[in-house]
């Protein structure tokens, strides 16, 4: 069982590593915002236990990011911060539970087993923009709860728009990850605008806001707003 602990305090991040792996988890301590975000997308955790006060990107944006982005590891919130109001926003955010420092370590334990047992029969991991959503499994596309229809490569398309959020994307990196074409003489550039062009009229053409945007001279951003 594996745990990132995101605590910018030392002596808290080394009591929770000692206690834990005297529980036999695996911990990893992160002690910043953004070192935990990056943990967190490139390896797999069972849960995150995070603390919201942290230096740079505080644990509420990070949990924000993490839950934009489809990711559903189970989190638990540590907060000294025991104010009704932090402790709905951590909810809203999409912490799945919620404690509050100075805890006994028994509870963390309790929560954390809760919590897990919990994760594991999440349902099918998903990737939103707003009202779009996409199911990894059962590879559905809906936009405001209506079922959109899409090609295989339509799909793998919005897939990689939707991980990739908030971002631009150029032609070049669609032709490298998507349509896998690394040397070819003519560009794919057309074939890319095409398959645009169709997923924007599945999924912009009726409902707004507009989520797939041209970002003029370099590529695409799917994003909710105007880039
Ligand atoms: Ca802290």
């Amino acid at each position: 069982m594996r745990v990132l602990v995101v605590e910018d305090e030392q002596k808290v991040a080394n009591a929770l590593r000692e206690g834990l792996e005297g529980e036999r988890y695996d911990v990893v301590v992160e002690h910043t915002g953004e070192g935990a975000f990056f943990r967190i997308n490139t390896e797999e955790f069972d849960a995150v236990l995070l603390d919201l006060t942290l230096p740079g990107r505080d644990g509420l944006e990070i949990l924000e990011a993490m839950r934009e982005r489809g990711l559903k590891t189970p989190v638990l919130v540590l907060t000294a911060r025991d104010t009704l109001e932090d402790r709905v926003k951590g909810l809203d955010t999409g912490a799945d539970d919620y404690l509050v420092k100075p805890f006994a370590f028994a509870e963390l334990v309790a929560r954390i087993r809760a919590l897990v047992r919990r994760g594991r029969v999440a349902e099918a991991p998903r990737l939103t923009a707003g009202d779009l959503e996409m199911d990894l499994i059962t590879r559905k596309v809906a936009r405001g709860g209506r079922p959109v229809e899409l090609t295989v490569r339509e799909f793998e398309l919005l897939e990689y728009l939707l991980r990739h959020q908030d971002q631009v994307v150029s032609r070049e990196t669609l032709a490298r990850d998507v349509w896998k074409e690394t040397a070819r003489t003519t560009p794919l550039d057309n074939v890319i605008d095409v398959h645009i062009a169709r997923l924007r009229r599945k999924i912009d053409a009726e409902q707004g806001p507009k989520l797939i945007h041209t970002v003029r001279g370099v590529g695409f951003m799917l994003r909710e707003g105007e880039p």
